[in-house]
């Protein structure tokens, strides 16, 4: 007998009372603005930064728009200029092109490994082509990040790190976020909190972190902020940084802080129903599980597998039949970008060299979100719809 999963792949939590509470009363108040504050009054966007630096671990933090515009900030504080090459992941979102683009910079593609993380040879390939790189932390995979920073300082690399997927999440105990120059987050709805739209920066680095708060559009009033580099920093660049706005209101700002108290309960919550699909899934033949490195702390928001030198016929059949029995899989090998998933070559803009080992790895990208609303039962039995599905497609041949 089928099997079949009838719960929603894209249902998110409800936002907390506690939070719907906080946002109720700074409507109430009508300053949504993050800098119109009362006499005295630091404010829920400032509050949030002093609190989201102190759980990252870092000296400063800048709430934002989203987390493409955090990317694209981090870029012009690090005064990237048009026609600079920047390094990347050719296994990331189009945000992170997207934002290198956005500075007129150029994407250099570098390969990902099969245990989905940016290929190290690859990169010390390509070193010596750019002064920066944005690493995408792609599906929450940490790649050794020891190794990475090694080679980066050794050939004059400044590292963007792009935590989309791994807030949370740590590298032998250092927290995702804390290994390059800055950081950047997001808190939009797929992400591991929820404002809708919004993000983070963060960094220790003084001047880096006052241009981007002046970048962020705050109009010489960056004494209101409560996480940010003393006032003579500001001296330094304020007259040489433009401004690009891009805040964070106090509205969103009161539905995160109660969030950024349960995110820890929340990733054991993700881990758990991610530990359950990968060990339904584990010994499937034909699939490749992504297991996790020793030094990884993660967060199982998503789980990938890999169908490796499977055609995309046979790609195409365990998606359908998956999705008849309501399991929603991405695919990140197809030649159309499609939702979410696209592949470095489908970004036209961007100009890229072929990448054999890299393009296999791609072509065999299965992906799947994990809402919190499924509960470890859904999980069980979503596992075991894949897993005869790929046998069934397998098994034919
Ligand atoms: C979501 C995402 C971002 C930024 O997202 P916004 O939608 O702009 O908040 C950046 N990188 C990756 C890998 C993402 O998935």
């Amino acid at each position: 007998m089928t099997e079949k999963f009838t719960g929603s792949f894209t249902q998110q939590e409800p936002i907390s009372d506690e939070a719907i509470e906080a946002a109720v009363t700074v409507m109430r108040s009508g300053r949504l603005h993050r800098y119109n504050l009362s006499e005295g009054e630091l404010g829920e966007v400032s509050l949030l930064e002093q609190e989201f630096a102190t759980l990252a671990g870092s000296k400063f933090c800048l709430a934002v728009a989203s987390g493409g515009y955090a990317l694209a900030c981090a870029l012009r504080a690090m005064q990237v200029k048009p026609g600079d090459r920047v390094l990347t992941n050719a296994f990331t979102l189009a945000p992170v092109p997207g934002a290198i683009a956005s500075v007129g910079a150029v994407p250099v593609f570098v390969g990902v490994t099969e245990g989905l993380v940016i290929d190290l040879e690859d990169l010390k390939a390509k070193a010596e082509q750019a002064d920066v790189l944005m690493l995408s932390h792609m599906r929450g995979h940490i790649c050794d990040m020891d190794a990475l920073i090694a080679m980066c300082d050794a050939h004059g690399v400044k590292v963007i790190e792009d935590c989309a997927h791994t807030m949370g999440g740590a590298w032998r105990g250092v927290a995702s976020g804390r290994h390059g120059a800055m950081a950047c987050y997001s808190t939009q709805t797929y992400k591991h909190i929820n404002s809708g739209e919004g993000g983070f920066l963060i960094s220790d680095d003084e001047e880096l972190m006052a241009r981007a708060i002046m970048l962020s559009g705050s109009y010489m009033l960056y004494e209101r902020h409560g996480a940010a580099p003393s006032a003579e920093v500001f001296e330094q660049v304020k007259y040489h940084t433009p401004n690009v706005s891009g805040r964070m209101d106090h509205l969103r700002a009161a539905i995160l802080r109660p969030q950024l108290r349960s995110l820890e309960k929340q990733v054991e919550n993700w881990n758990t129903r991610h530990d359950i699909l990968l060990s339904g899934l584990r010994d499937t033949p034909g699939l490749t599980v992504v297991e996790r490195p020793e030094g990884e702390a993660y967060v199982g928001s998503s789980i990938q597998f890999l169908l490796l030198d499977w055609t995309e016929v046979q790609i195409g059949e365990v998606l359908h039949r998956c999705a008849e029995c309501g399991v929603e899989l991405k695919w990140f090998g197809g030649a159309e970008p499609v939702a979410f998933t696209s592949r470095y070559d489908s970004w036209r803009y961007a100009p890229s060299e072929p990448m054999p080992a890299t393009d296999r790895i791609l072509k065999g990208i299965v992906d799947m979100r994990i809402p919190l609303t499924f509960s470890e039962a859904d999980c069980a039995l979503i596992a075991r719809i894949i897993r005869s599905e790929i046998s069934a497609v397998y098994q034919a041949g």
